[in-house]
């Protein structure tokens, strides 16, 4: 896979069916094989972020989220060429998991959400084992009694929605340790799952509006939205210094 650097930030230059390739072949290897699916506000939390910066870096598929990195990736000069979405891969890794009548753990949102998510996913793939859920509000303390639980339940994708650096930093932390083939963080992709948030309708999609939807669903989340005019800036100003 080609890779693209950002601020310093490596994605992968993949397009849908390369990303589910990918997959295929990760959760075919051996050991827990980390997927991150970075946009632009998690891109600019890494350039400040060198535990997080590292993490993307050395992670085993990287697939750039949102229309902001590919905004960022025309400037630099090398174009993504498909705008590969973090929610539209999970949905075609459950797809291709329901084929092969493999098992997801969903870890992460409020209580309930998780189990939510499960019952929606299972009428949708009705093949597809779901060998456990939780919710994401547990204390650090915690964290290994999780981690017991995930590895007693032996998943082969965990889902991992705590939000953005707590779950990639959590799959870091315990990577060697997970008897899963392979982890994302999916972020907020349980609730859309369950139904508590709405995805952005199609128009929003094709327009590259989904950040714009979901301003007006949760307004409160203002501030975060303005990385991405700040990630746009920064790509543009780094580029012209070259
Ligand atoms: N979340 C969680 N535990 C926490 C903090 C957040 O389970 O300690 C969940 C939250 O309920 C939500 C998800 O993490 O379902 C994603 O949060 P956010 O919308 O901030 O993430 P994003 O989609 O922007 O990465």
């Amino acid at each position: 896979m080609k890779r693209l650097d950002i601020l310093g930030i490596h994605v992968d230059k993949v397009t849908k069916e390369e990303a589910l390739n990918t997959f295929k072949k990760l959760i075919a290897s051996d050991g827990c094989q980390m997927i991150i699916t970075p946009n632009s506000e998690i891109v600019m939390s890494a350039t400040k972020d060198h535990h997080l910066r590292t993490i993307i870096n050395d992670a085993d598929m990287v697939i750039p989220d949102g229309i902001g990195l590919v905004y960022a990736s025309r400037i630099i000069g090398q174009p993504l060429r498909e705008r590969v979405t973090g929610i539209d891969f999970l949905e075609s890794a459950l797809n291709y998991l329901n084929q092969i009548k493999g098992s997801i753990f969903l870890l992460g949102s409020k209580p309930g959400v998780a189990n939510k998510a499960a019952e929606k996913m299972k009428e949708k793939y009705p093949d597809l084992l779901i060998s456990g859920t939780y919710h994401g509000y547990f204390g650090e303390g915690d964290e290994e009694a999780v981690i017991q639980m995930i590895n007693d339940a032996r998943p082969d994708f965990l889902c991992v929605a705590l939000g953005s650096p707590k779950q990639e930093k959590m799959v870091k932390k315990y990577q060697e340790q997970l008897k899963a083939k392979a982890a994302i963080g999916i972020g907020g992709s349980l609730d859309v799952w369950a139904g508590e948030l709405k995805r952005a309708p199609k128009f929003y999609q094709d327009y590259g509006l989904e950040w714009l939807y979901r301003l007006i669903q949760q307004p409160s989340r203002y501030k975060r939205m303005a990385a991405l005019p700040a990630f746009i800036l920064k790509v543009f100003f780094r580029r012209n210094k070259k």
